[in-house]
Formats: structure tokens, C-alpha cells, sequence
């Protein structure tokens, strides 16, 4: 998995391929087969992206200062399995997501597979998590209209990222915004598709 369809796409930082090496996928997904080039089911009518979009997306997220010690804001938790590629990167990660059984079974996996300090909140993940704020890095794992306020606020001044899938409900390009004070500089037209975000400053139910 890791050769095939991440390094050979592009994404080759060591520290990357070693936490995809390691984070066993099957403890997470289920359905299907674990690391294949696809996206797969979760329960709720959810979907898990396939693996190198979810290394895309941690790679355009990475934080100037490196992943050890950073503060990181994942909305959607899903199966937990992006949470656990953030804490094998060595960040501080909390992750809200909006389904209480989706996250108490991600909770559970996460502790199987050993990464039992991820901070699991359940909620509209459109507000963020205030409380942990700013954070170095935010990624957002369903597709919104647009990128909710909130989670600009909570980004650090200082080269905080944020990456989002961005358009409609059925196509969006995975957009990253770094801000720098109180300028939010956009980037990114990888097109993609994700489930919705849904909640305040998402779509609507
Ligand atoms: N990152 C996950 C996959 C996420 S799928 C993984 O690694 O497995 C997208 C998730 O976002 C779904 O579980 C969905 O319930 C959740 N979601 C949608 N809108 C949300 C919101 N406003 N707040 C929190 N979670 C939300």
C-alpha cells in the first residue's frame, strides 16, 4: 500500500510512509479489503477515504514545525484511522465528530491499535473545539460549501493549515488555507469527493 499508492504518487517524507507503515488499517475498516486503492464503507452511511487521499491531506497539512508535539484538530473521526496517522506522527490530536456511535467505536479502535491519548469529542465539528485552540494543523474529513469561520479562528497565527474538501455535495476540490495573522492564504484544486460536512456551517441535514 504504502509503496504502490502513496510514494509512488509523490508523497515520499520518511516520517509519512513509516506512520502509514505502521497504523494497522484493517484494525479500522472493515469492509472490503483494508488496503486497497479505494474508499470503503463505514457505518452511518459514511465513507473512509482511500489511503492516499488521506495521506494528502496529512501531507498538505503538516506543520511548519514538524508533526511531534503539534496541535492537531481532525473534524469526522469516522473509524478513527486518520486520527491514528496523526498520533503515530507524534501530534496532540482531538477529534470531533457529529454520529456518538461512530465515535465510541473509533474510540475503541483507537485503543486497540494503541493510540488511546486521541481526545474523541462528539459534536458539530463546524464550530471546531475552542477549548484546544490554536491549532497547527486542521483537517476536515467531509465536504463543505465553504470553510466554516469558526475553524479559521482557531487556526494559530503563526502558520496554522487547514485542509478541506470544498464544493458541492457531489464534487470538491481539497482546498488548504495557511494563515499568517489575520491573512488566510488559499491554495489546492485536487479535485475529490467526500461525504458531507453537516452540521451549522456545513450543509444541512
Ligand atoms: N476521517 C475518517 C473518515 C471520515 S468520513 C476516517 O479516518 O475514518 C466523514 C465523517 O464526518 C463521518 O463520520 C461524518 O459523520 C462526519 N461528519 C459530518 N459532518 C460533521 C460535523 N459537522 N461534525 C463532525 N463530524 C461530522
Amino acid at each position: 500500500m504504502v509503496h504502490e499508492q502513496i510514494a509512488s504518487r509523490g508523497l515520499r517524507e520518511p516520517d509519512l510512509l513509516r506512520a502509514f507503515a505502521k497504523v494497522p488499517r484493517h484494525v479500522f475498516v472493515e469492509a472490503g479489503s483494508p488496503y486497497a486503492d479505494e474508499a470503503l464503507p463505514l457505518p452511518a452511511g459514511q465513507t473512509i477515504s482511500q489511503p492516499y487521499i488521506v495521506a494528502l491531506m496529512t501531507d498538505a497539512a503538516r506543520p511548519a514545525v514538524g508533526w511531534q508535539g503539534a496541535r492537531v484538530l481532525e473534524i469526522g473521526t469516522g473509524s478513527g484511522y486518520q486520527a491514528a496517522i496523526l498520533a503515530e506522527l507524534g501530534a496532540e490530536v482531538t477529534s470531533v465528530e457529529r454520529h456518538a456511535e461512530l465515535s465510541e467505536s473509533a474510540g475503541r479502535r483507537l485503543g486497540d491499535a494503541g493510540y488511546d491519548r486521541v481526545r474523541l469529542v462528539v459534536g458539530d465539528g463546524t464550530h471546531g473545539w475552542p477549548q484546544g485552540a490554536p491549532y497547527d494543523a486542521v483537517i476536515v474529513t467531509a465536504a463543505g460549501p465553504s470553510v466554516p469561520k469558526p475553524l479559521l479562528d482557531q487556526l494559530a497565527p503563526d502558520g496554522g493549515k487547514l485542509v478541506m474538501p470544498v464544493g458541492t455535495r457531489v464534487h470538491q476540490e481539497l482546498t488548504v488555507v495557511e494563515r499568517r495573522g489575520e491573512e488566510f492564504i488559499r491554495s489546492g484544486r485536487d479535485p475529490v469527493v467526500f461525504v458531507p460536512l453537516i452540521g451549522e456551517h456545513g450543509f444541512g441535514e
